[in-house]
């Protein structure tokens, strides 16, 4: 079963985790289980489940009707390159175990590929591995590689995390928001109500403009610059592949995301939000809830 599986895996996925954003997840579910998934199963087992949330109301619903009528998926993210999450695939040491025991075979979670994660969401002490400390190998390729497995398939050595990554409340919030939105993906469940993700970071600092009494363009600057000491503090940057801080700031910029949130990267929302819930701004959870 598992040689079969491996077959299925090498012949239809790809080469990193770009691609667990593509249709190469519906043929995969077609091929491995010889049987149609239903249209819930693609959004839960890939990361489309995350990003809907982000695509704007068109696409989203001409994806709805490629995906039904089993057409290819066209569902590009702006500067998905940039995420460190997706040069990577990761796993955790005790899911692999756990998995090994109660199926026989370890898979990919996609909860450990979101974008948002740092720490295994079902053992929050255990921080994800994305390769081998002692020879450097890293899995980017699943044909090489379709299985995670806690032993370095290069040098033979036990896989272990580099560190335990420092994790704050920060990164809690940004982890649990992105496993809110990806357990939440109600796309295809149409009359529960969604977060309205594009608009959310633009509501709650038009509430921050209301709350302080002081002219606009002072209260944004401040904004601001909390947010540039918050993003140091947190070690935001730890979240991207990036070279300088100026770019995060661009890659992070309030402007952009309110004049054009689907051009920014979904990450850009979700440390923003973040950043307005600790603040004591409105809560994003209900606030941007609507029917
Ligand atoms: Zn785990
Ligand atoms: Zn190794």
């Amino acid at each position: 079963m598992v040689e079969k599986q491996r077959s299925a895996l090498k012949s239809v996925f790809a080469l990193s985790p770009f691609h667990i954003f593509d249709d190469n997840y519906v043929m995969a579910f077609n091929k491995l289980a010889g049987l149609q998934f239903s249209i819930v199963d693609i959004f839960r087992f890939s990361l489309l489940g995350f990003y809907e949330h982000f695509l704007g109301e068109e696409h989203r619903s001409s994806l709805l009707r490629d995906i039904l009528a089993r057409r290819s998926i066209k569902a590009k993210m702006p500067l998905l390159s940039k995420l460190k999450s997706m040069q990577q695939w990761r796993h955790c040491r005790l899911c692999v175990e756990d998995d090994e025991k109660q199926f026989g075979v370890a898979y990919w979670h996609v909860g450990h590929q979101l974008p948002t994660t740092n720490m295994c969401h079902k053992h929050s002490e255990q921080t994800l591995i994305s390769g081998c400390y002692r020879c450097g190998w890293n899995n980017t390729d699943l044909r090489k590689h379709p299985l995670p497995s806690n032993t370095c398939p290069e040098c033979e050595h036990e896989l272990v995390a580099l560190h335990n990554q420092q994790t704050n409340a920060a990164n809690q919030s940004i982890q649990q928001l992105g496993l809110d939105l990806y357990y939440e993906s109600p796309l295809p469940l149409r009359s529960k109500p969604r977060r309205q993700m594009l608009r959310s970071v633009e509501h709650a600092f038009g509430d921050t403009i209301r709350t302080r009494n002081q002219e606009y363009w002072k209260t944004k600057l401040q904004i601001e610059n909390e947010f540039r000491l918050w993003t140091l503090e947190n070690q935001i940057a730890s979240y991207f592949d990036i070279k300088s801080e100026a770019e995060l700031n661009t890659m992070l910029c309030l402007d952009s995301i309110i004049n054009s949130p689907l051009k920014v990267t979904p990450m850009a929302h979700i440390i923003w939000l973040v950043f307005f819930n600790q603040i004591g701004q409105p809560n994003y959870a209900g606030l941007s809830l609507v029917s």
